[in-house]
Order: structure tokens, then sequence, then C-alpha cells
């Protein structure tokens, strides 16, 4: 088998030099394991956190050692009673193409939906965005939300959530002018813009002129500013990612005090405490997403050697919806 491994801790902007490909064996699985081949796996945001050698809510990837990440994979040899060869599972240990553990580390998944879907939308990055809407910035039918990273795997789906939700106006900001071509015409965003082009509090107020009730922040840094200098009296932000400083650290907000004459509530969440919510999201989101009602978009790369590439192009934007890896 193969696994990508950490060579070294990025500074700033990661580069290939930083992953190494490193064939290891792959034993057979003992008294209560699984060997599993997997089939695709995530790359996301939160990893470049992890590269870094610092405490966080996930401890660090070890130099030298294998990263890991969501999967989905096969069971191909079983000496568990709790699954069996075929058996399609979701699990932790992605970026190599087989792995042999513990069988109670392996949810089995029904196979209602594409092996991708449970790295996206009826997975994580779902659960993410319908947390963070619903749960954590409160949406009421009505309100005007906006998304930043709306072409990514949360963004694309917490703005289509707040449409079906009953949302008054969505808008959407994308690094793209494809991008933001796709927020309107393809997933029901009333209106985005490009925040490369500059001036985010000027687009964001010719995109939302009533003013913001919900902002949900994948971006932080100069997007968060125009957000709070945009928002409405009472208005709720979920604080979900900063992925503007994940590399390099950027300048936060520099209206704060806005905070206090708009009662202004700016809430961060981790998606992992809110697990009890999953049900939720298979049922409602679920269903609309068997209807056609939800896209999840995906940008697929193929090949475990390609897994670096992947994950440097996420941080790019390469990707439009959830950033994924054939293997
Ligand atoms: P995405 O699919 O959104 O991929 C990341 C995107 O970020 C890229 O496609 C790129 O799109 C955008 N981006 C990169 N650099 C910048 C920048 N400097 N300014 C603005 N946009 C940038 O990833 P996910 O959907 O998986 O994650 C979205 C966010 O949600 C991340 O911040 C992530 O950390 C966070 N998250 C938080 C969770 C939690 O529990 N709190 C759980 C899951 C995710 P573009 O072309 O538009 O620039």
């Amino acid at each position: 088998g193969r696994e990508i491994h950490l060579a070294s801790r990025p500074q700033g902007v990661p580069t290939p030099d930083n992953f190494r490909l490193v064939e290891v064996d792959v034993p057979a699985p003992a008294e209560g394991q699984v060997k599993v081949r997997n089939l695709v796996m995530s790359v996301d945001p939160y990893m470049r956190g992890r590269m870094n050698d610092v405490k966080s809510y996930v401890p660090p990837f070890q130099v030298g050692a294998a990263l890991d990440g969501g999967a989905v994979g096969e069971v191909a040899e079983s000496a568990s009673p709790d699954l069996k060869p075929g058996d399609l599972v979701l699990h932790g240990y992605g970026w190599r193409d087989w792995v042999v553990g513990d069988a109670r580390r392996f949810r089995r998944l029904e196979p209602v939906a594409p092996p991708s879907a449970f790295l996206g939308v009826l997975g994580m990055p779902g659960l993410t965005a319908y947390v963070g809407l619903l749960d954590i910035a409160a949406m009421k039918p009505g309100d005007t939300v906006f998304v930043s990273g709306a072409a990514g795997a949360v963004g694309s789906l917490a703005g289509q959530l707040a449409k079906l939700k009953g949302a008054g106006r969505v808008v959407g900001s994308a690094g793209s002018a494809a991008k933001v071509a796709y927020l309107t015409e393809e997933l029901g965003f009333d209106a985005a813009f490009n925040y490369r082009d500059g001036d985010l509090a000027g687009q964001l107020k010719q995109a939302a002129p009533g003013g913001v009730d919900v902002y949900f922040d994948n971006v932080g840094g100069d997007h968060l500013t125009a957000a709070i200098s945009r928002a409405n009296v009472g208005a709720r932000m979920a604080i979900c990612g900063a992925i503007a400083g994940y590399n390099e650290p950027v300048p936060g907000p520099d209206n704060m005090m806005m905070l206090i004459g708009k009662r202004l509530t700016l809430r961060g969440f981790i998606v992992s405490d809110h697990e009890d919510r999953m049900p939720d999201l298979i049922r409602e989101v679920g269903a609309w997403y068997a209807e056609g009602r939800i896209k999840a978009p995906e940008t697929f790369v193929a090949g475990l050697e390609n897994a670096p590439e992947a994950f440097l192009g996420l941080l790019r934007g390469d990707n439009t919806g959830k950033m994924l890896v054939n293997l």
C-alpha cells in the first residue's frame, strides 16, 4: 500500500515538498480488525492548521508520519463479526490507499448515495452548513443571508439551505467570475460577487442593499469586516472558518465597536460538537439532495499520488464544491 506522509511543516503556503509518498506493508487483519481499500478521500481546510505544531481542537500531524482525514472505503477482509467484505465504510484514515484497523473505528454506510456524498453533503461539510446556519446563526425566514466561500463545500450548501429554509435573500462571495456565475445560475443565490475584484464593502452593499441579517463566515479577515459593516441590528454571524488567514495571519476586523450599537452576535463553533444533528441532516437535507433540490458540486482529483496537489489546489480555490481524491 501507499501513504502520504508529512515530510516537513509548511511555512506559509504549503508546497509539494512538504509531502512524501511512502510504500508500506499492509498486514492481514488481526482479531477484531478489518482491512479496507479506500475509494475516495477528503482534503479539508482544517488540515492546514494540523500541519502546524500547535495545540488545537485536533492534535497536529506528525512529521514523518502518515496524514489522516475523512475517507470512504470498502471492506476487503474482515476479522470482526460487525463488518463483512464488500461493506462500504466511513472512517478517519484518509491519505492512504489501504488501511488495517479496529473495526469499531469504521462506520458502515447504507449505500443510498455515491461514496463521495458521505464526505460532503451527507457528511462533515453538510453538517457544518446545517448546524452553522440553523443552530449557530439561527436563520429565520425572510433573513438576508451572506455566505463567504460560497462556492466551496460548506458555503454552497449553506446558501442553498438558506434558500430552502425561506431566506429572503441569499448572497455569496467567491474567488472567480465562473464561481460567481455558478452561484447565481446553478445554485439559486440571488446575488454573488468576486472578492478578488476588491471593494468588498461596496460589492456587499450592492448585493444586499437591505443589509445582512445572517453572515456565514468561512473566510474571516476583510470579509468579516465587511459583514459587520453591512450588518443589520440584531444580526447573527456563524464563525465557521477563517481561511484567508490559514497560511499567513491576516488583520481582523477594525470595526468591532459596531457589535455594540448593532447588538450583533458572533458565535464560533466546531461541527464535531453537533453530531446529535446528523439524523436531522440525513432526513432533511438527504431528502432534498435525493429530490435534486440541493446540488452537491464536487471536484475530483485522481490518484493518491496527487492528493497533496488536491490539498494545495483546495487552498488556492481550484475546487467548486467539495474537493475529493479518487483512489
Ligand atoms: P471549501 O470547499 O470552501 O474550499 C476552500 C475555499 O476557500 C477555496 O475553494 C477558495 O475558494 C477559498 N479561499 C481560499 N483562500 C481564500 C481567501 N484568502 N479568501 C477567501 N476565500 C479563500 O472548503 P470547506 O467548505 O471544506 O470549508 C469552508 C470553511 O469552513 C473553511 O474555512 C473551513 O475551515 C471551515 N470549516 C469549519 C468547520 C467547523 O467545524 N467550524 C467544519 C468544516 C469546515 P475561492 O475560489 O472562492 O477563493
